[in-house]
């Protein structure tokens, strides 16, 4: 459902503050090296240019050029900017992700263990459990440049708004399991709008085991990703319910502060959590009625978490939906009253989303070990480097760079611009023939 929000309100984003409408969009089209990093010599005096050198301060410090109202505009700029690095996280947000991932890893038997936990095919396994959103937002990213993948197609991959479809009650037990016979119920167009993750989730562990099956190690981990996404998006209790972000219930904005704002303060107890009661992994006989089955377990979940925050927000008259610049803000002495309440008051009612999280873990490695049966139990090692054209994309971290660059453009000390002097050897030799400083090394 967040993917749901993230697919329009990024380039709402855009639009406002001329940034990319994706964070893992090529920096080419992003436009922020032509404003933040561009050479002087290109950039023009009438713009604001954050890394200009300045003849009066010497070029090897950075003089910062105000343009009138460039101040508001650097500002307003850094904080669009990291918005829309946290609207990029979605479903449990990379750190849920991550942490799913790892435990589900940590709790498979060998040789699976083996595969997946050394360093780097294990940092490369959670980097593809992550990137399922980048398609829900990009339409398609590094792991899967398939222009199929379009956005709308993948959105309603992440999530399945079982309230929506029926008046059925929980536990839900008549909701058909197949997808033919969904759609024949509901209509297709009911299942694009309300969403399909188990569906997306099975087909991700056919494709795993086809993978295994066939010995690709690059669609080994991607399939891996791609069923360690999906499976924990239906274990999220708001990727279950058309009140996926409260405002049904007075609760607008528990969405991303549960998923994004609290794990990003409380990680090292959530980490902790999903290590607890461990357990053999199982072989799943019917896996499509087993996601259903946990989905819908993640259904009952809502109104514990509904209520937490009802309870924290009263408590602390704190909105989350009103700052969503505090979200990954752990220093925020203003959220901090809030996200602590919510975290106690989730754990007077048995911490449902860690029970989520740690559900999650436990289902994956029961499906991750599935596949690897079903595909006959291949006993090949999948190389554990990373190549090249898998890597993480660039374009995050330039956004980052960016918007700490505008950030430090304010803090340095202001000078005024260097009075023009006619025909100055030097700052003809700086300025006027292109010759600025390069643009920052892109990998
Ligand atoms: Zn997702």
């Amino acid at each position: 459902m967040s993917t749901r929000h993230a697919a329009t309100a990024a380039p709402r984003l855009a639009a406002a503050g001329g940034v990319s409408a994706s964070a893992s969009q090529p920096c080419a089209t992003a436009g922020v090296s032509a404003s933040a990093s561009q050479p002087c010599a290109t950039a023009g005096l009438a713009r604001p240019c954050v890394f200009r050198a300045c003849a009066t301060a010497g070029l090897a410090r950075p003089c910062v050029f105000r343009a009138p109202g460039a101040h508001l505009v650097a500002v307003l700029a850094a904080v669009l900017l990291l918005t829309v690095l946290a609207a990029t996280s979605f479903g449990w947000s990379r750190t849920g992700h991550f942490l799913i991932t790892e435990e589900a890893v940590e709790r498979l038997p060998e040789p699976l263990r083996g595969w997946f936990a050394a360093p780097p095919a294990l940092a490369r396994l959670k980097q593809a459990s992550a990137a399922p959103d980048d398609w829900a937002s990009n339409g398609s990213d590094h792991y899967r440049p398939d222009p199929v993948r379009v956005r709308m197609d993948e959105r309603p991959r992440h999530f399945l708004n079982i309230d929506a479809l029926t008046d059925e009650p929980y536990p839900f037990k008549d909701f058909p399991r197949d997808r033919a016979k969904a759609e024949e119920r509901f209509g297709a167009e009911a299942l694009a709008t309300h969403g399909s993750v188990p569906w997306a989730a099975a087909d991700a562990l056919s494709r795993l085991t086809d993978a295994l099956t066939a010995g690709r190690t690059p669609a080994v981990f991607c399939e891996a990703g791609a069923l360690a996404h999906y499976a924990a998006d239906l274990h999220q209790p708001l990727h279950t319910t058309a009140n996926y972000n409260g405002r049904q219930t007075g609760n607008h904005g528990i969405h991303k502060a549960l998923e994004v704002g609290l794990l990003a303060r409380f990680e090292d107890f959530y980490a902790g959590e999903l290590r607890r009661r461990r357990r053999q992994e199982m072989f799943l006989d019917d896996p499509p009625d087993a996601l259903f089955n946990w989905l819908i377990a993640a259904h009952d979940r809502v109104g514990p978490i509904l209520e937490a925050d009802s309870v924290a927000r009263h408590r602390t008259r704190y909105n989350p939906a009103q700052h969503p610049e505090d979200l990954g803000d752990v220093t925020s002495k203003r959220a901090r009253p809030y996200y602590e309440s919510l975290r106690q008051e989730l754990k007077r009612r048995g911490s449902p989303e860690a029970a989520a999280m740690r559900d999650a873990a436990a289902h994956l490695a029961d499906l991750l070990y599935t596949a690897w049966v079903q595909a006959g139990k291949p006993q090949q090692h999948p190389p554990s480097t990373q190549p090249q054209d898998e890597r993480q994309p660039v374009t995050q971290y330039l956004i980052i760079g960016a918007a700490v660059a505008m950030l430090l453009s304010l803090l340095w000390p202001r000078r005024r611009p260097p009075k023009p002097v006619a025909d100055s050897p030097k700052e003809s030799a700086t300025f006027g023939d292109g010759a600025g400083p390069d643009e920052p090394p892109r990998r």
